[in-house]
Parts: structure tokens; C-alpha cells; sequence
């Protein structure tokens, strides 16, 4: 057979294949936040890797795998690891709730994460806490304290959130907000740590997974952004909030979710 001959059909295929299997991963941490973007999905396809399960398919006809990660820091990383290991993906979107610190901020508000920050690394003396920049595998630390998002998925998620239609949870519409959110192994619910991570980190939110999916997605080169509802504010009545808002919360997350999807594929 002449090689010379089946060359620009095996240039054509290796140039075609990298799209063709490239997906728009969406995760969560919770089954109530992954749940919406599964049902919306067409014949999802369920296949579980080192104990993740994956649902891959199309979400209003776009490519899509979404999982849901695990609560915490060590879950999201692992998640993410296994996800960028098994799938090729053109970027990623985390969906969730999360405990508003913007003094402003009522449950059901959205908060798109522009810059992630871990508020647990660092080092503690008798002095307090320093944070410490996030580390490559090879030790060196990052440049900067906080991880940026995506400014392409910045600005398409800031659009959807005009469009998408939310659950009202309190007496006034959701309201959009963007900024930085905090990430620490820590369910918060105490006012003056709440205070603390909005005037030391600027942080308008915070969560216990977001920074973690950043750091891998930083490392590996690819296209991240956080978007979170507010379930709580971090105080002292956040676990009862927590379970009083968790889902029409996440679902506010997810219906924005939902409309990125569909403007990605306008
Ligand atoms: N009672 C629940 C608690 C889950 S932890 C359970 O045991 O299943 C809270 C989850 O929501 C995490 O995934 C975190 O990212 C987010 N979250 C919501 N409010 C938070 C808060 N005040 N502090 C930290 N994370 C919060």
C-alpha cells in the first residue's frame, strides 16, 4: 500500500480526533448538585473509574462529562486527577453551594468564582495564620495566592446568570455576584472566621472543594470556573440553613449551569 497516498486522510483524522473526544466536564460535590444536569442529559451513559461514577453524553447537545467529586479538598483533587487521566476535556465547570461571607449576600445568591484561594495552607505560630501560595508537585510555589479562573467562562457564565431562571429562596431576587472564593477542609460556621476570610482573602464566598479543582486545573492547562448559590452565610445558624436551602441553592447553580451549556452551543 502507498503510505504517501493515505497521508492527508491520517493528517485529517489526528487533526479531526482531538476535538472529536474533547469534553465540557461539569462537577459537583453533592448528589443535589449534579443531579438537575444529569436528568437533563440525553441517554446519559454511566461508567464508574476508581470508584468515581462519570456520566458521559450530550447536555443540550453539547459533549459533557459530569461527575460528582466528594466533599472536601482530598476527594476533589482525587476526582479531578481521575477525570483529567480518563477523559479529554476543553474545560471545566464546578457547581455547588456555598456559605455567602459578602456582608449582602442571602441564600440562593450566586457567586462566580473569578480567582480561587486556599485559606487552610499555610503556616500557624503563636502570631496566627499565614497563608502560603499553592505549590507545583516540584515544590516551587505559585507566583500568586490566588488561582484565576478562565476569563472566557468568567464572561459566559456572567451572561448566564442574566438569563437563567432561579429558585427564590429569599425576599429578593438572587443576586449576582463576582469575586474570589475561599476554600478550606472546614465547614464554616462561626461569624468572625466569616468576617476574617471577606476582609483578609476579599472572599465572597466560601466551600470546601473549589480551589482544589483549580490548583489540578492550573497544573494541567485547563479552562476552569466555580460557581456557587449560597446555601448558608457561614454563621452560626449555617448548618441549619445548610439543610434548610441545599437544594433550591443548587439547583439556582445548576440552571446557570444549564444556560452556559446553551450559549456555548449559539
Ligand atoms: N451536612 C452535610 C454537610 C456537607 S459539607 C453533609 O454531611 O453531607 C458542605 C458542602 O457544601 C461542601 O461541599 C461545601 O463545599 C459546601 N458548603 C456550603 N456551605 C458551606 C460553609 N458554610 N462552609 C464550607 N463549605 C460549605
Amino acid at each position: 500500500m502507498d503510505l504517501k497516498k493515505l497521508l492527508p486522510a491520517i493528517l485529517l483524522l489526528l487533526l479531526w480526533f482531538p476535538g472529536y473526544s474533547q469534553r465540557l466536564a461539569i462537577m459537583g460535590a453533592m448528589d443535589q448538585e449534579i443531579s438537575i444536569l444529569v436528568e437533563a442529559m440525553h441517554k446519559p451513559k454511566l461508567s464508574t473509574i476508581g470508584g468515581i461514577d462519570f456520566y458521559t453524553g450530550k447536555l443540550k447537545g453539547k459533549k459533557v462529562v459530569v461527575l460528582k467529586a466528594g466533599i472536601g479538598k482530598v476527594n476533589a483533587a482525587y476526582s479531578t486527577a481521575v477525570l483529567t487521566q480518563n477523559f479529554t476535556l476543553e474545560g471545566l465547570i464546578f457547581t455547588g453551594v456555598a456559605g455567602g461571607l459578602h456582608p449582602e449576600a442571602l441564600p440562593g445568591d450566586i457567586v462566580i468564582g473569578t480567582s480561587l484561594v486556599q485559606v487552610d495552607f499555610g503556616m500557624l505560630n503563636s502570631d496566627g495564620f499565614t497563608p502560603w501560595n499553592f505549590r507545583n508537585l516540584s515544590g516551587e510555589p505559585h507566583p500568586e495566592l490566588l488561582l484565576s479562573a478562565d476569563s472566557s467562562l468568567i464572561q459566559l457564565s456572567l451572561q448566564a446568570s442574566k438569563l437563567a431562571e432561579y429558585e427564590a429562596i429569599s425576599t429578593r431576587a438572587p443576586r449576582i455576584f463576582q469575586g474570589v472564593i475561599s476554600t478550606s477542609d472546614l465547614f464554616v460556621s462561626d461569624p468572625v472566621k466569616a468576617k476574617w476570610l471577606y476582609s483578609e482573602f476579599n472572599s465572597l464566598a466560601t466551600e470546601m472543594e473549589g480551589a482544589a479543582v483549580a490548583h489540578i486545573c492550573r497544573f494541567l492547562e485547563i479552562p476552569f470556573v466555580v460557581i456557587r448559590s449560597c446555601s448558608d452565610n457561614a454563621n452560626t445558624d449555617a448548618h441549619v440553613d445548610f439543610n434548610a436551602f441545599v437544594g433550591p441553592a443548587a439547583a439556582n447553580s445548576a440552571n446557570l449551569v444549564l444556560r452556559m451549556v446553551e450559549l456555548m452551543q449559539q
